[in-house]
């Protein structure tokens, strides 16, 4: 079983762990390999899975690893297909990943949350799906009445809500616990497989509250500025909004 570092710190990004297992690449792919311990992210919840650096210290060997994955209790990291010769069963790796993509992934993913707060919150529309790519996201909504008028002013209070300096909190919780929260059962919990005894839940203290696998910045102001770059109809009742982290407004401090 992969200790999987991220669920409970989204900010650690560099750490030493051994060798597990090693599969060989197959065409097309990467050699696949399992380490005691990671920083990776394995994607889900539509955060894509992280990229990094492998470093083998003894030898100073390194190895590009280009996606990770879940499968049952561990995290698989795949290397680059070109990669030959990948680290061994028992080799002690530095493990380090491609951090400015992941923090931008961690600013985008809290900012898709605060966007569903703000709209459950002010329209009580509730998130159907999103997926979102380092520094820009789409979430759709059952938002039979959303327009572009209302697309601005979304933007503008998302945008003072992150200014609001906001505390992000990620707990685990026994599934009976869970299920009696009101915000939980609306992001439809319910939807879970049967067999989860714990359910992981981020909060952005007083906007939102989801069960969520995602990493998250710690501190609404650490996502900046968001800008809605567009919405669109995908049937009578269901729209999308998307959504993209506006550094240049940042630098321009408009
Ligand atoms: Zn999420």
């Amino acid at each position: 079983m992969t200790d999987a570092i991220c669920y409970r710190d989204s900010y650690a990004n560099r750490i030493e762990a051994k060798v597990m297992a090693v599969e060989a690449a197959v065409p097309g792919g990467g050699a696949l390999i399992v380490l005691d311990r990671t920083v990776f992210y394995p994607g889900g919840g539509g955060q894509p899975a992280d990229r990094g650096v492998f470093l083998r210290a003894v030898d100073g060997r390194s190895w590009q690893v280009r996606a990770a994955r879940r499968a049952g209790a561990e995290i698989v990291h795949e290397l680059e297909p070109d990669e030959v010769e990948p680290p061994r069963p028992g080799d002690r790796l530095e493990v380090d990943l491609d951090w400015t993509r992941r923090h931008l992934l961690m600013r985008t993913h809290t900012a898709l949350h605060a966007l569903c707060g703000v709209v459950w919150r002010d329209y009580g529309a509730q998130v159907t799906g999103g997926n979102m790519e380092p520094g820009s996201a789409r979430m759709d909504f059952e938002f039979e009445r959303m327009n572009g008028d209302l697309v601005d002013a979304i933007e503008t209070t998302v945008n003072a809500e992150l200014d609001r300096a906001r505390e992000i909190r990620v707990n685990v919780l026994p599934r009976d616990e869970a299920f009696a929260i009101p915000d939980l059962i609306r992001t439809k919990i319910n939807l879970l497989p049967a067999g989860i005894s714990e359910i992981r839940t981020v909060e952005i203290v007083g906007l939102d509250l989801q069960a969520d696998g995602g990493t998250h910045v710690a501190n609404t102001t650490e996502v900046g500025r968001i800008r809605v770059t567009g919405y669109e109809s995908k049937g009578r009742i269901n729209k999308r909004i998307r959504l993209a982290i506006d550094d240049a407004a940042l630098a321009s401090g408009a």
